[in-house]
């Protein structure tokens, strides 16, 4: 086409000189023209060789980089899964092998007594509270989906009276008082499963706390939020710790507590879950030696004529 354009010029040109001036002859002219046209359409082949070349390179390194963009959070969320298996195997692996090796040690042993046995049964008993323990919390974070999530309009006040008692068994042990002062707000979700947030956060406010500490719940709302704080005056996370609490299997080390306390480190991960179905965000702050502050934001329900909020 542009060969065309240029050899439609040319003769245009050439008339006109022809025409008006009445200088260079036909054959001259036309010489000139088929040079400068042979020249020009070699110009125009390797220019058209070289920005298609341009443009295959730029086209597949943009493509290529934008590929590895796309897979990038699928390549990670993979990672994750194959991360946690490895961690959950890890965690399943440990109680059985303990139990493995005493059930052969007594199994070997020619003259057993009957207290003897009895000490095994129970450790492994303790063994297979520690897997029980593991299978359900696994299969609590796996259960936490929107199929099973059913929302009402529900009152913050009845839910965490209903998480306190969960928890006031250890509380009682540890002579932990817990001190709710939120107030009466009303959220959109599902009962069972903010029952069992709030039980988590207090669990480990009195696992991670000292003996006669107090445990004080708050809320405040914020815009169309509530926010409802759990803040204990227990050891603290480190910063190096914090931005992990909330991975599927993540302790932090405990040896700082001097005390060993149980868990398998899925309580804040299944607590992290409810709170996204439900819309909502969960953050930590924390201070050593000081104490946590674990705050919950949920969305409040939609409110009704009658209703007065008080907070
Ligand atoms: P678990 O308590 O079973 O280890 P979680 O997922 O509930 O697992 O918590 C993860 C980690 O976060 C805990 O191992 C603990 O180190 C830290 N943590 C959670 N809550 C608190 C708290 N209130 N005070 C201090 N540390 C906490």
């Amino acid at each position: 086409m542009s060969s065309h354009e240029l050899s439609t010029g040319f003769e245009r040109q050439r008339s006109a000189l022809l025409d008006y001036f009445g200088f260079g002859s036909q054959q001259g002219v036309d010489r000139l023209r088929e040079t400068q046209l042979s020249q020009a359409e070699q110009h125009l082949i390797a220019n058209l060789v070289l920005y298609n070349i341009g443009i295959l390179v730029l086209g597949g390194a943009a493509s290529f980089a934008m590929a590895r963009r796309t897979l990038r959070p699928l390549e990670q969320a993979m990672e994750a899964q194959s991360r946690f298996t490895a961690d959950a195997s890890h965690e399943l692996r440990t109680p059985l092998t303990a139990m493995q090796t005493e059930i052969e040690v007594a199994l070997r042993a020619h003259n057993l007594t009957v207290a003897e046995a009895k000490e095994q049964l129970a450790s492994n008993l303790e063994e297979v509270a520690k897997l029980q323990a593991l299978s359900n919390g696994l299969l609590a974070l796996a259960n936490q989906d929107a199929e099973h999530f059913v929302p009402r309009r529900l009152s913050i006040k009845s839910i965490l009276d209903q998480a306190i008692k969960n928890s006031a068994t250890a509380a009682k042990q540890k002579e932990v008082v817990i001190d709710n002062q939120a107030g009466n707000v009303s959220v959109l979700g599902d009962k069972d499963s903010l029952v069992q947030l709030f039980a988590i956060l207090l669990e480990n406010a009195i696992k991670y706390s000292p003996p006669k500490t107090t445990i004080t719940i708050s809320s405040q709302v914020k815009g169309n939020n509530a926010h409802i704080a759990v803040h204990d005056q227990g050891h603290g996370i480190t910063p190096s710790d914090l931005p992990h609490i909330f991975e599927r299997l993540y302790r932090a080390d405990s040896s700082r507590t001097k005390e060993k306390v149980n868990g398998y480190g899925l309580g804040l991960s299944i607590a992290k879950k409810i709170v996204e179905l439900h819309c909502g965000a969960i953050d930590a702050i924390s201070q050593e030696g000081k104490g946590s502050t674990f705050t919950v934001r949920l969305p409040l329900a939609p409110a009704e004529p009658s209703e007065q909020k008080t907070v």
